[in-house]
């Protein structure tokens, strides 16, 4: 067993917190909403419930799939008839959960988030140790496209682990020889992501970047840069923030020129904003799950 007893029961405090946010979130996330709005809800409620948000609460928004959080005094808008991905997750002394809900306020896109649903309640039927990730791909795929709809291909699901969101092992959305096994007692994040019949049905980076990470604690030119970098450091460890997180560390007119310096010198390095590559909108669903012998347990 990878974890002992009282890791396991971690990693059940962090998803029983995650659980409860979600479904809190579900019901709060509107057209012409801030987007802010809704990344400070869900960050502030998993801390009012005991845990810490384990990474920035993604808002992704119809074509964008993955990675956008709010940068600071961001004004977007939730858009009207939009796709609205929620992705959040919670750790507990480390140990990481990681649960993402689809809001639409359109039909197809609606449509879409019940594909992503079904595809991810499928694979948690099916998934158990030993069963190989080629299976679980191949299961995800053939219910996204029984439904109408396109697996996003290069978007995967992935083992967790202490203060890590990817713990080395990816869980594919598409079928694929892929003889690797599923392991007992291990912890996943399934994450079917789904896009319209006629899209391309993978992502593609970004210029911008809204999340950022960890590398290497080195020495830094600036003594405004080792004070935020140590502050990182200590408050985040090897998981992902947001530049919202930083607020305050330094007096205003040195952050920039410190964050910057962190960023040239490799400490931390961004996450790039994922698109879908022709720009159709993407819906997504995600839990994770402890592995049993016989099958899984849903942790959030
Ligand atoms: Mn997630
Ligand atoms: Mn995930």
């Amino acid at each position: 067993m990878p974890y002992d007893k009282e890791e396991i029961e971690k990693f059940h405090v962090s998803g029983r917190i995650l659980r409860a946010v979600r479904e809190e979130m579900k019901g709060f996330v509107r057209e012409n909403m801030l987007v802010l709005d809704i990344c400070e809800m869900a960050e502030n409620l998993i801390r009012r419930k005991g845990g810490k948000p384990a990474f920035p609460c993604n808002v992704s928004i119809n074509e964008v799939a993955a990675h956008y959080t709010s940068p600071p005094n961001d004004t977007l808008r939730v858009p009207e008839g939009s796709t609205v991905k929620v992705d959040i997750g919670v750790q507990i002394d480390g140990y990481v959960t990681d649960t993402a809900f689809t809001v639409s306020f359109n039909s197809e896109g609606k449509s879409m988030a019940a594909a992503a649903e079904l595809a991810l309640k499928t694979a948690i039927e099916n998934i158990h140790g030993d069963i190989t990730l080629g299976t679980i791909g191949n299961l995800i795929e053939v219910t996204v496209k029984n439904r109408g709809f396109k697996p996003i291909s290069n978007l995967t699901g992935h083992s967790v682990g202490r203060y890590l969101i990817h713990a080395g092992t990816s869980i594919p959305n598409v079928s694929g020889f892929n003889p690797t096994k599923i392991k007992t007692g291990e912890i996943y994040a399934l994450e079917p992501f789904v896009t319209l019949p006629d899209a391309v049905g993978r992502v593609d980076d970004q210029e911008q970047s809204t999340i950022y990470r960890l590398v290497k604690a080195k020495s830094t030119k600036s003594s405004e840069a080792k004070k935020l970098l140590k502050h990182i450091e200590t408050n985040f460890r090897t998981l992902p923030f947001a530049e919202r997180w930083l607020m305050g560390v330094l007096p205003a007119d040195k952050y920039k020129a410190a964050f910057r310096e962190l960023l040239s010198s490799k400490a931390i390095m961004s996450y790039p904003v994922f698109v879908e590559a022709s720009k159709k909108p993407v819906a997504q669903a995600e839990h994770t799950v402890l592995i049993t012998d016989e099958g899984c347990e849903v942790l959030t």
